[in-house]
């Protein structure tokens, strides 16, 4: 074999009865290049990055790649193991109620004694350092970061929300590309990319991107890339030259709940030809060019129940509707003798299904839809 397979375990999360573990593959290849760090169920119910990555796995084994792939399945044991019912719950923290791709840390808000990033210091010593040096000394600063926070905190001990996500954010953070594997409810395959990645997003051969602002809100890939692009925001205002090489996105693999082989060979491919653009795979996968669209957060919308009741949804994830088009019926019931019994609701915009709501029973203002609104063609 020509690449090394490392396997670790880390003890990442605890429990009143044991340790929860999760599994670290590290394919380290003989030649240098960039790192690749890639995670899947963080939310528990968001299965198919998992079978992404067992693709990816038995692909690593055979290929020839540069630089280094880690791969986390599994990476949040806690929810992927709350059922309830047949169901997998694992979206919240049972605890404190919080959504758990909303709890990584912001190294760019910090106090610099609880391990925020000092820019300032950073660029005053590396204005003349070349671009590679600056990446390499950059990681260093984020990985002190984590290690800064863990220390201030460990007298009082760490809030369990970020115990967790710090040790999966210093896993990441030695990488210049993250991907972070999630699923929709019921939707169809797609990216969020920050705008300072726009150009490069569409090299993941996916159909639809979400193009947010270049903002913290809390999730693994936000918390990835608001160092780098802080980072080039400092460097220009200093008049320095800086052009970054990170990227991080979070990448949606269809319907939760589910795991579908024939398509994880698909999302392998699709990922890997990201990886063939960026000179970590030498072979060019065979990939078969998908139309793509794109949709700034703004225009990404959502259609809520204007009434209660049970809900058919006539366009499914992945179609496409033109304007007044019916996307919804609700029908009441208990009125069905009255001429509101239908509730219909109808298209604003021509526009593309991006995700749905799994149950048919909805209450006033619940979430239906959610949808590209006037999509662009990339
Ligand atoms: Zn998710």
């Amino acid at each position: 074999m020509k690449n090394t397979l490392f396997i670790k375990k880390l003890k990442i999360d605890q429990t009143v009865a044991n340790d929860m573990v999760i599994t670290v593959y590290e394919f380290v290849s003989t030649k240098p290049g960039k790192t690749v760090y890639l995670q899947s169920s963080v939310h528990g119910a968001e299965l198919q990055g998992n079978a992404v990555i067992y693709e990816l796995f038995n692909y690593l084994k055979e290929v020839d790649f540069c630089g280094k792939i880690i791969l986390v399945p599994l990476a949040n044991p806690y929810a992927s193991s709350q059922k309830s019912g047949t169901y997998t719950h694992g979206r919240f923290n049972p605890v404190t109620g919080d959504n758990w791709n909303r709890m990584y840390l912001d190294l760019c808000s910090l106090d610099q004694e609880q391990g925020g990033i000092d820019f300032k210091k950073f660029i005053e010593s590396h204005g003349e350092k070349s671009a590679q040096e600056i990446n390499k000394d950059f990681k260093k600063v984020i990985r002190k970061g984590f290690e800064t926070y863990l220390k201030y905190h460990r007298d009082y001990g760490i809030d369990e929300n970020k115990s967790l996500f710090i040790e999966l954010q210093r896993l990441a953070s030695e990488a210049d590309i993250v991907l972070d594997l999630h699923t929709g409810a019921r939707a169809t395959r797609y990216i969020y990319s920050p705008e300072c990645q726009e150009d490069k997003m569409k090299d993941i051969n996916f159909p639809h991107y979400i193009v947010i602002p270049n903002e913290f809100g809390g999730a693994m890939d936000e918390a990835s890339f608001m160092p780098w692009f802080k980072l080039s925001e400092n460097f220009k205002k200093e008049n320095i030259d800086y052009q970054y090489d990170f990227e991080s996105y979070t990448v949606e693999l269809g319907n939760e709940e589910v795991i579908d082989m024939d398509a994880a060979k698909n999302d392998a491919v699709n990922i890997l030809n990201l990886l063939h653009q960026r000179d970590v795979l030498k072979d060019r996968p065979k990939v078969k060019k998908t139309k793509q669209y794109k949709c700034s957060l703004k225009d990404y919308k959502s259609y809520y129940a204007k009434a209660a009741g049970l809900c058919e949804y006539h366009i499914k994830p992945g179609e496409h509707f033109k304007e007044n088009d019916l996307l919804c019926s609700i029908y009441k019931m208990d009125r069905l003798d009255e001429r509101n019994a239908v509730t219909e609701i109808r298209a604003l915009t021509s526009g593309i299904v991006i995700h749905q709501t799994p149950s048919a029973s909805v209450k006033k203002g619940m979430e239906l839809i959610q949808v590209f609104s006037n999509p662009v063609t990339l």
